[in-house]
This record gives structure tokens, sequence and C-alpha cells, in this order.
């Protein structure tokens, strides 16, 4: 009988791509097949996740659980990895002796040896080193599960913001060169998949080798993308305001593929406090970025990242908040209170409001958030929209489900699971709290799952427009005295569409390698003290 897998992912997307690269890593070196049962795992990995402390609390409350299974089966190998793991590294043996491999999110292609040592030796195996030039060159081709995937473009981060563990946990900023990247994007098209998400850290930091000396810039990258063949849809996630081009707003006015939807975190709507976290932007700068893209894209839908309770965060603060969700009017968001993380700047600041207080702050901006979602989702209803469709229903056999452009979930009767894999448009009827229904208007492609069906092109009234400005219209927002040209937070001369064409074949692959953006610091000599954001 095959050997079988059990992951358990914590955290962020960029976490559940890597953990179902791990799944094809240990496919192929070691024939592990998944399975969803742990008691029948005889491996076992649980990639873990250190942005906020409840995220961190989990993992050894998850290890706990899995000691019994330990005991009852001795050649059973747990492995620990992600963000907790390169935090802690061998001190997670402190808490749960039993854990076998240790690896970080720079080390997880070495999993398939790590394993067999553990297995060997008998001895815990630890490595949550950096070694950034072999992960993407050791990993096999993705495997695809579905018409959406994830493929990673960039990973770290350099930012260095007063909050956040990403730069100690994951290291760096690092691209991937663009001809690698493109060559994944190629695969997957070619076995059926119809929608990409980039993803990283800060995915539109993205500088990657295009060869000959040169170096491809996030909008270049969106470029060639859009010119694969079968690939209908590209989204990309998260984004860094700092990063924010003019040429990436000129990409996403002249790329139809790119979905009408943008997550570009903030944070905090305070100038003040956004000094505090060390944004290196204002407010202000960030409505500016907003404004320039809503006069290239009017129906763009915006959704961003909020930390409420940063140390010092005062109520007049916290308004300036709430201030900016409406005049943005963001769609969504992943909002929190403010955790401190060890290690990090914000730690030692000193925070003297109630965590009561906190609490209250984020329901009421969750709730504004919410309301500002739902009025969005309502905005839809009469309107058709084109979907892709992904799975059966969660709550009911008898309906189908794929996301809009600006990723709200629709569902729809239908007894077809051939529509699954294919754009479909929908007419909206119904807006429900977290997702929209609707009967089907008519099929985008012929059936045939593998196939491109016709692109869906920007200027069909009918199709995800409702008025002129659609259902995340900026007519309301931004006050006159403010719609004024501001300093670019920075200034990317605008990158002309080099890929006018279409990729059909798969000439690209290449020796994979990764390029840095900066050396890596060598945070232990004497005197080093981590660069501080312009
Ligand atoms: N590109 C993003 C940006 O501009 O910040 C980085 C995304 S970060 C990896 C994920 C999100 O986790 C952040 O946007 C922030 O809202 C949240 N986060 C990070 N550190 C946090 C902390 N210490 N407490 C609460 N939330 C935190």
């Amino acid at each position: 009988m095959a050997k079988k897998l059990f992951i358990e992912t914590h955290g962020c997307q960029m976490n559940e791509y890597d953990s179902s690269r791990m799944a094809d890593l240990l496919g192929e070196h070691q024939a592990l097949e998944l399975t969803e049962r742990p008691e029948e795992a005889d491996v076992i990995l649980l990639n873990t996740c250190s942005i906020r402390e409840k995220a961190q609390d989990r993992v050894f409350s998850q290890l706990g659980r899995w000691r019994e299974l330990k005991l009852q089966n001795p050649g059973l190998v747990i492995g620990v990895g992600g963000c907790v793991a390169s935090q802690e590294g061998a001190a997670i043996r402190e808490r749960a002796p039993y854990v076998d491999v240790v690896f970080g999110p720079q080390t997880l292609h070495r999993l398939p040896e790590m394993i067999d040592a553990a297995r060997t030796t008998q001895q815990p195996q630890v490595d949550i080193s950096f070694p950034e030039i072999e992960k993407f060159d050791r990993l096999p081709e993705p495997r695809v599960d579905g018409p959406n995937a994830f493929v990673s473009v960039m990973e770290g981060c350099s930012k260095y913001c007063a909050f956040c563990v990403v730069p100690y946990t994951r290291g760096e900023e690092v691209s991937r060169p663009l001809v690698d990247v493109l060559g994944e994007i190629l695969h997957l098209a070619e076995n059926g998949v119809r929608e990409v998400t980039l993803l990283g850290q800060n995915v539109n930091g993205y500088r990657g080798d295009a060869g000959a000396g040169r170096i491809a810039d996030f909008a270049e990258l969106l470029h060639a993308v859009a010119a694969i063949d079968g690939i209908e849809r590209i989204r990309y996630t998260t984004s860094h305001p700092l990063e924010f081009s003019d040429a990436i707003i000129q990409a996403h006015a002249e790329i139809p593929k790119l979905v009408k939807y943008l997550h570009l975190p903030v944070q905090s709507g305070s100038d003040r406090i956004l000094a505090a976290m060390k944004r290196n932007h204002t407010a202000l700068e960030y409505k500016s970025r907003i404004r320039k893209l809503k006069a290239a894209v009017p129906d763009i839908c915006i959704s961003s990242d909020f930390i409420v309770g940063f140390p010092g965060e005062t109520e007049q603060d916290f308004a300036q908040t709430m201030k900016l969700i409406e005049e943005v009017g963001f769609d969504f968001s992943y909002s929190f209170v403010y955790s401190a993380r060890p290690g990090t700047p914000a730690a030692d600041l000193a925070d003297d409001t109630p965590e009561e207080v906190k609490k209250q702050r984020l329901a009421i901006l969750q709730q504004r958030l919410n309301q500002q979602g739902f009025e969005n989702s309502r905005r839809m209803v009469g309107s058709v929209q084109r979907i892709l469709v992904s799975d059966y229903s969660k709550k009911d056999p008898g309906m189908l489900q794929g996301r809009t452009e600006n990723n709200r979930v629709v569902n729809f009767r239908s007894s077809n699971p051939r529509l699954i894999g294919q754009f479909v448009d929908v007419h909206i009827d119904e807006a429900l709290p977290h997702s929209l229904r609707g009967p089907l208007v008519a099929a985008a492609s012929d059936g045939a799952p593998a196939r491109r069906p016709s692109p869906a092109p920007r200027d069909l009234s009918s199709i995800g427009r409702l008025s002129p400005s659609g259902p995340c219209g900026y007519s309301s927002s931004i006050p006159p005295a403010e719609r004024r040209p501001t300093e670019d937070l920075e200034r990317t001369p605008g990158t002309p569409s080099l890929y006018p064409g279409t990729l059909r074949s798969t000439p690209l692959r290449q020796p994979l390698r990764t390029v840095r953006r900066a050396p890596a610091p060598d945070r232990t000599a004497p005197g080093h003290r981590d660069p501080q954001p312009r």
C-alpha cells in the first residue's frame, strides 16, 4: 500500500503554495500520497505561520494532538516547517521532542533527504537556512489541480515594517527569473489552468533576471504572463504601496486578462501611525495611487490589510483609518488587532491601549468594511458576471461555483460537471453576505476543459458593468480638495508591452536560478542594524 502524507497548513497563500509544492516533491521523491487523515499518515507536516501570536500558539497545541499518533506508531515522521520553524529552529523540540524534522520556507526542497536522514539516523534534522538559490531549482513541475493555480514569483521581504516578522523568517526579497516563472505558467496552461494568482510577500516588488543583464519588473512580468495562450485571468497578491508603480497602473489599463481587483495593504489611515510602522508613505500618497488607478480602470475593486491598535494608536488615529476606508471605498479587508512579534522594532514600543479598546476598534472597522463590501455586492444584482467555474458549491451539491473578477463567489444551479474549468456567464439575482447567486446565462466556451474560451473583452457593456463606474465605482470617495496630482511613491517609467504576441510552446525552460535584490545582511555581525526603509 502506498505510504501516506498528511499536511496541515496555517497562514497565508504563500504557505498554501509551499504546502502544495511539498506534496509534489514528496510524491515524486518518496511516492507519498496525500491523505486527509493524520491517523493513517506515515509522514505528517505542519506548515506554520508566525505573523501573529495566535497563529504561533496554534503550533504547539496541534503538535500536542499528534504526540499520541507518534506513541502509537514510532515510525511516523513529524516535520514542522514555515515561519515558526524558521524563528524557533531546534527550540521547537524543547516543547515537542517527538518532532523529527524542522525546516524553513527556504529549505522545504530538502525535505526528502531530511526525512530519510531522520529515519536512518533516528536523529532530529533541523535546517532553517536561507539557501535561496536552490529552492525553485529543486522543486518538480507543479501538479495541476483544477483551473486555478498559485505561482510564486518572489519571496521574502526587504521592507522591514516595524511590526512584521517576515524579513526575519522568510529572508530578504528574492525574485525568480522571468523565464522560470513563464515556464511554470506555460506548463500550467498546457494542463488546463485558466487563472493564475502570482504570489509574493510584496509581489509587485518583483525584479526578475530577464537575461542579457536585464531585470524585468512586475509590470513586464504581467505583460508576459498575459501573452500566454490559455491563461485567461491573472490575479496577484500581496502588494506593497511603495512598489505600486505607474507601469503597474498602466498594465491594469492595458491587460484585459488582469482582473479588476487589487489587494493593496495600507495598514492605517493615520500618517503618524504609518510613520511609526515604517511604511514610508502617507495616507494621501496611498490615495493618490488609488486615484490614478481608478482613473485608468474606473470600476476596479480595492481591498486591503489593516492593523488596529498599533502601539500609540489614539482615537484620532483610528478615526483617520475609518475616514480612509470610506474615502477609498474598500471592498474587503484582512484586518487584525496588532500582535507584538519578538525581535521586531515595534515589540519594544510602549503600548497603553487596553486590549478591549483595540477589539472594539477592530469590530467597528470590520463592520464598516463588511457593509461596504455588501453594498458593492448588492450593486451587482441585475448584472451578468463572467465566472471561472472551479468546483461544486460547498453547501449544495446541486450547484456549481466560481469567482467573479472582483473575487466574489457565485453559486448557480447546474448538474453539468463539465462546466468545471470553464468560464460561464451568470445573471446575478441575489447578493448574500459572502456570495452571489443566479441562473446560468451561457457557457463562455464549448465544454472542453483544456481549451481556451474567447477572452472577456473589457468593453462588453453587459459583463460586470452596471453603470459607468461598476460595483466598486469611485464616484463618491476622494474629496475634491485632495484630487490633485501628488508625488508618486515611486517613479517607474511606463513599460511598453514586450510581449504583444501569444506564447504557445515551452521553449523557455532553462536552468533555474534566483536573483537577489540585495545581499543578505549578516545579522550576527557586531553593530549590524537592519536597513531602515527610505
Ligand atoms: N505586502 C504586505 C504589506 O504591504 O504589508 C505584506 C503582507 S504581510 C506578510 C501580511 C499582513 O499581516 C500585513 O499586511 C499585516 O496586516 C498583517 N500583519 C503583519 N504583522 C502583523 C502583526 N505584528 N500584527 C498584526 N498583523 C500583522
